[in-house]
């Protein structure tokens, strides 16, 4: 493991953690014992020493040579002895006062034989029988500064040595745990990012679309799945970028190779320059012209930089001029081309130039799959918050399996049909790029054999075109 590794940083992390904790619950734990089991000494001294002048009291009728018993030195007196060896430490400090109030014992010797104040007696726990008071015991503060040092051998030292090894277990114990806690954790942390970082090195290397396993669904789940996202979307538009220039490659190639081949057999003298031969070569311009077009408007449109000249336009002016620009084919079809939008509609916001080009590729496109005595209807009506612009035909409809695809670009239903038509599959994905950075949204729906149906949701006029 390298210093670097995060697993390392997470394990020492936790440890750290863990030995903190463990030493200073044992460091508090170990003082707060102490000092309790001090206190609890205390208290038991307290109570002995109480119990000894009661029974002094008892036995003597008086306090006449108590200061013996307390003396540091017993002088050979087994009681006073007796006494000692029940004791932790040196005996607890304080007042003795007889049942008049006046000092026996003190500290300090010049209080003796003087009467105590009675906020002091206060303060005094009584001594001898309820009905014959011997006197009070005024314990001086608690708790003993310094305190009373333990035995070496006694049974306090033993408790003590056992609560403190007791306590050293419990955080050593404490940090073992902590450590295995935080070999598991750490490497359940890392294994997603050591995953994440070797997709990404593949995904550099070109491997686009690789995945990583999802492990969780925290923030390190969160990033795979969005990595993995990122990921088949850099796969997919590298596909769309791939394909589209061999779509252009292609569509490029024929008209490029009529004009090659004319013009080649023309300068060789091996063809004579007749209306007919030049009527070729101008229509296959045209169509170069054309898909140019188309391409330039695509590449503008999809860096947003699409100029619209934005007007209000009434939604019958629209078609009117659509159905105008196409009546006369229409006739030559034997297909009826007719509009039904009312004069009462509000107008649009739209650029109409590319609003004629947009219904003028729906129209030639229903054109061409709608059969002599069929019908072409352009129709607009109030929707929610816009104008619904449709374009219906009676003619061949798209298969259900295509009409997922007919935006997209170079995508042809019916590939022979349209290469013998010249045609570049380029013009419902201008529309929908067109519609789209005017605000608004084009669909399609069919009917195989019965028609298809084309709607377009444009924005009025006052409302501001996003
Ligand atoms: P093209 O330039 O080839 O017409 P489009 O993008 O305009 O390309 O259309 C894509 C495909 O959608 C066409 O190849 C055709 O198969 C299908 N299509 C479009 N409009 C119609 C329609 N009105 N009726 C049936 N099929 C249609």
């Amino acid at each position: 493991m390298r210093l670097r590794s995060l697993t390392l940083k997470l394990i020492l992390a936790f440890l750290f953690v863990g030995l903190v904790g463990a030493v200073l619950v044992a460091g508090f734990v170990g003082e707060r014992t102490k000092s309790e089991f001090d206190r609890f000494v205390l208290n038991r001294d307290q109570t002995a020493l109480l119990e000894e002048l009661s029974h002094y009291y008892r036995a003597t009728n008086s306090w006449q040579g108590v200061d013996q018993l307390l003396s540091n030195s017993p002088d050979n007196q087994d009681e006073a002895w007796g006494f000692r060896r029940r004791l932790h430490g040196p005996p607890p400090t304080g007042t003795l006062v007889d049942a008049n109030g006046v000092v026996l014992l003190s500290q300090d010797p010049a209080r003796i034989g003087r009467k105590i104040s009675p906020e002091e007696l206060a303060r005094g726990i009584p001594i001898g029988p309820r009905d014959k008071m011997a006197g009070w015991f005024i314990f001086d503060d608690l708790p003993r500064n310094p305190p009373a040092p333990t035995l070496p051998d006694s049974p306090e030292q033993a408790f003590l040595d056992n609560v403190r090894h007791a306590i050293f277990m419990g955080a050593v114990g404490a940090t073992l745990v902590a450590l295995v806690i935080g070999v598991i954790l750490a490497q359940t942390l890392s294994r997603p990012i050591k995953d994440l970082t070797a997709a990404t090195k593949i995904v550099a290397e070109g491997n686009l679309g690789h995945q990583v396993k999802v492990r969780s669904k925290d923030e390190l789940g969160r990033l795979a799945t969005s990595f993995n996202q990122m990921s088949s979307d850099l796969a997919r538009a590298n596909k769309q970028r791939r394909q589209m220039t061999a779509d252009i490659a292609h569509d490029l190639r024929t008209p490029l190779s009529i004009l090659l081949g004319y013009t080649e057999a023309l300068s060789d003298g091996k063809l004579q320059a007749t209306p007919e031969i030049h009527k070729v070569l101008h229509k296959e311009a045209v169509h170069l012209s054309h898909l140019v077009d188309d391409l330039r408007t695509l590449s503008l449109a999809d860096a947003g930089e699409l100029k619209l000249n934005l007007q209000p336009c009434l939604p019958y002016e629209l078609l009117n001029r659509t159905t105008a620009a196409y009546q006369v084919q229409a006739n030559a079809q034997n297909v009826a081309l007719t509009v039904a939008a009312g004069h009462e509609l509000p107008p649009v916001l739209v650029d109409p130039e590319r609003m004629a080009q947009v219904l003028g590729n729906l129209v030639s496109n229903a054109l061409r799959y709608t059969p002599a005595g069929g019908q072409i209807l352009l129709l607009a009506a109030a929707a929610q918050n816009g104008i619904t612009v449709q374009v219906q035909d009676t003619g061949a409809g798209i298969a259900p399996n295509d009409l997922p695809h007919i935006f997209n670009r170079f995508y042809r239903a019916d590939e022979s049909r349209q290469q013998q038509q010249g045609e570049s599959g380029l013009g419902l994905a201008i529309a929908r790029s067109i519609v789209e950075a005017h605000g608004g949204s084009i669909s399609a729906s069919s009917t195989p054999g019965q028609g298809s149906t084309f709607t377009i949701v444009l924005p009025l006029a006052d409302t501001p075109a996003s």
